[in-house]
């Protein structure tokens, strides 16, 4: 007899059948959403390097994490005009962009959830993704998170690379060698050069490991000759095997003190004093009013 599909339960939301999602623990279970980037990655990685990369961490730490952690479909688009100028790239206006966030966050709080942790690859969306946390928070009254996987292992990367400062700006040695990680047989590693970033002032990085405190829109058609920033020549599958690992270990600790964390506007507002507690939203007088 034809019972149907003999399904195991998948980490991916895609995968779930409603009544799946259904069942998940509301407040806690844990969303992971990836976010990245179509864009230009060198001659030697493909266009999807970021969301890819981002995507693969997320699904590994949520597997570590076990049963509560599901992860969203990835956004794969992300904010990358200073791209633009190579074929390929795809990149959303900042709107655009944080719309999107919003309207997934606002549809999957509808169903209940209350913890989104936003896995980010793209450095370029990094502060869009702040800001558009806080207007979540204002809008919906959550908090969601946002982690930018490098930026959960600095002390990691310094001492996995061995390019100088500079080498792990863009398709570089970071980028490259969690690609030959992941999935080398999308790598063309004879096609990698060395390019390194030449900053504008002195107080600018553009290294995953040291970014500097001065930041200012790239344009990387002006500033590389082929779109990398970096020393991809160095970068090895070893490397990239490490930087997963490492950012693994980080990110599911990260996901296990997020699971239980404050994570409404109103549990703090309940501790606030009353005299800067906003007062109640007024009634939208709309068609229930004579
Ligand atoms: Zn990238």
């Amino acid at each position: 007899m034809v019972t149907g599909l003999d399904r195991t339960s998948s980490m991916r939301w895609s995968e779930l059948t409603w009544p799946e999602i259904d069942s998940l623990d509301r407040d806690q279970t844990v969303l992971l959403l990836p976010t990245g980037a179509i864009e230009q990655h060198g001659p030697h990685l493909p266009v999807d390097t970021d969301i890819h990369d981002a995507t693969a961490l997320a699904l590994r730490a949520a597997q570590a994490s076990g049963d509560g952690t599901i992860v969203l479909p990835p956004v794969w688009w992300g904010m990358s005009p200073h791209h633009m100028g190579y074929s390929g790239t795809i990149s959303l206006k900042l709107e655009t962009f944080s719309n999107l966030i919003c309207d997934i966050c606002a549809a999957v709080h509808h169903h209940g959830f209350t913890r989104v942790l936003i896995v980010n690859g793209h450095g370029g969306n990094a502060g869009i993704l702040a800001a558009t946390a806080m207007r979540i928070s204002e809008e919906l009254g959550l908090f969601v998170g946002t982690v930018s996987y490098w930026q959960l292992i600095p002390r990691e990367l310094r001492e996995i690379s061995t390019s100088d400062i500079g080498g792990m700006g863009h398709a570089c040695e970071m980028e490259t060698s969690l690609q030959l990680h992941l999935r080398p047989e999308l790598v063309a590693m004879g096609n990698a050069r060395k390019d390194m970033p030449k900053p504008a002032t002195s107080l600018s990085g553009i290294d995953f490991r040291d970014p500097g405190p001065l930041v200012y829109p790239l344009d990387f058609r002006r500033d590389s000759s082929e779109g990398v920033m970096g020393d991809p020549t160095v970068a090895t599958r070893e490397k990239g095997a490490a930087i997963a690992d490492a950012v693994l270990e980080k990110l599911v600790h990260a996901i296990d003190e997020f699971r239980v964390a404050p994570n409404r506007r109103d549990e703090h507002v309940a501790g606030m004093p009353a005299a800067v507690r906003p007062g109640p939203k007024s009634v939208d007088p709309g068609g229930s009013l004579p």
